[in-house]
């Protein structure tokens, strides 16, 4: 990393071996200095994407896969390949091409259990072959589209009860379990290799669901009697956020491995497929206020923008005033509710947001750890939207 001071002795780093394509700057301030930006201003902190990326790959016994709808920064998804991971996890016919362009040896898992059969089509020209489903109706697309290939690694998603997870992802796919061992026989007699998938749900607190889903997979294993090549235990593998303390990766890793050990999976192709875990804490969202009327601060980002999450879902972030006037903001700690910068009263979040009570127009406010669900989300309702994405060298501790 070469550090390059400008003339005003700024330090903007204007090389960097980290982010490539991003601007890059050691802090905060000085990246909202100058980038001088009236949107949202997004930052990516290279070294935690490593350090992130680094735990996956030397610590969970299996491959990585990212989750790329968790963040699909190109500068982030080339970091990640260069840290080592090397198959991506993906839903939509977009972000395979937009990934087979960019890493043409990247291994593509198309994860959707619902497809277009143009989609399924386009994405075996492109040499996807590890495919999702989880009804008959669907493997008989994937038969249809493919041609009848006989080289297609196929994953039965199972349905999961209800864990211990923030953002439940089980209701919506998922083959229940009583159907599960006849699609199992069904996909082995197409002669295909066989891999089953489930989610546990997102930020998932409970280290012990992964043990409790990859014993349902045994059973409806030896129910159908069919042999499998692969076992991937998806993603949820939780973050810190307020209020929310999960035990370390390294738990989580440590009860998979041992439940992969006792019901006799050890020896097949294992993997894992985080989303939030490897970006969310190498990300904020810097929002300006823009006016402030007693306690209610209207900001130029909400939630439809990069903040849906904090206002819709009530997820909690670590917060941080920036002055917008180089003096700090202090003062005692008030509660605040926001509002976001379209016209439409669903974009507001409710809070309360604890900040100092001396905030005022032009200050910056960072929404920390959410470099996972926010850029990634954002729409271009009303013309409110940032592109603005910005690299940080050296961020002090927090
Ligand atoms: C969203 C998603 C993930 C990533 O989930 P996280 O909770 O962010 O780790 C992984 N796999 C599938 C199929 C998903 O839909």
């Amino acid at each position: 990393m070469q550090i390059a001071h400008s003339q005003n002795e700024k330090e903007v780093i204007v090389q960097s071996d980290f982010l490539s394509g991003l601007r890059a700057y050691a802090s905060e301030e000085t990246a909202l200095d100058m980038e001088s930006c009236d949107d949202a201003v997004h930052f990516l902190y290279p070294e935690r994407l490593i350090e992130n990326a680094t735990k996956f790959v030397s610590g969970f016994g299996g491959a990585t896969l990212y989750a790329i709808k968790a963040n699909p920064n190109p500068s982030l998804i080339k970091l990640f390949w260069d840290a080592g991971i090397r198959r991506f996890e993906t839903a939509s016919i977009r972000e395979i091409e937009m990934l087979s362009a960019m890493l043409p040896e990247a291994e593509i898992y198309f994860m959707h259990p619902v497809k277009s059969r143009r989609a399924i089509a386009r994405a075996y020209e492109l040499g996807v072959r590890n495919f999702a489903f989880d009804c008959a109706e669907e493997l008989r697309k994937i038969e249809e589209e493919t041609g009848h290939a006989d080289d297609l690694r196929l994953f039965l998603r199972l349905h999961m009860e209800q864990t211990d997870a923030l953002h439940p992802l089980n209701d919506k796919f998922g083959v229940p379990m009583q159907e599960a061992p006849l699609v199992l026989q069904r996909m082995a007699g197409f002669g295909h290799k066989l891999g089953v998938t489930f989610h546990v749900g997102s930020q998932c607190m409970d280290p012990t669901a992964y043990r409790t889903a990859l014993a349902k997979v045994r059973a409806i294993v030896d129910q159908a009697g069919v042999e499998l090549d692969a076992v991937d235990v998806g993603g949820g593998f939780p973050v810190f956020y307020p209020g929310m303390e999960p035990a370390p990766l390294e738990t989580y890793f440590g009860q998979i491995n041992a439940a992969l050990e006792e019901f006799g999976f050890s020896d097949l192709d294992i993997m894992c497929e985080p989303g939030r875990a490897l970006v969310a804490n190498a990300g904020t969202v810097a929002v300006r206020v823009e006016m402030r009327k007693s306690n209610r601060l209207y900001l130029n980002d909400g939630t439809y923008g990069a903040l849906f999450d904090a206002g819709i879902s009530k997820w909690p972030y670590p917060l941080e005033v920036i002055s917008g006037q180089g003096v700090e903001v202090k003062g005692e700690g008030a509660k605040f509710k926001f509002y976001g910068p379209t016209c439409d009263s669903l974009d507001v979040m409710e809070g309360p947001f604890e900040l100092p009570d001396s905030i005022e127009e032009g200050d910056w406010i960072l929404f920390h750890h959410l470099g996972a669900y926010g850029f990634a989300m954002q729409t271009k309702f009303n013309g409110f939207y940032s592109d603005t994405v910005v690299s940080i060298e050296a961020p002090k501790a927090r």
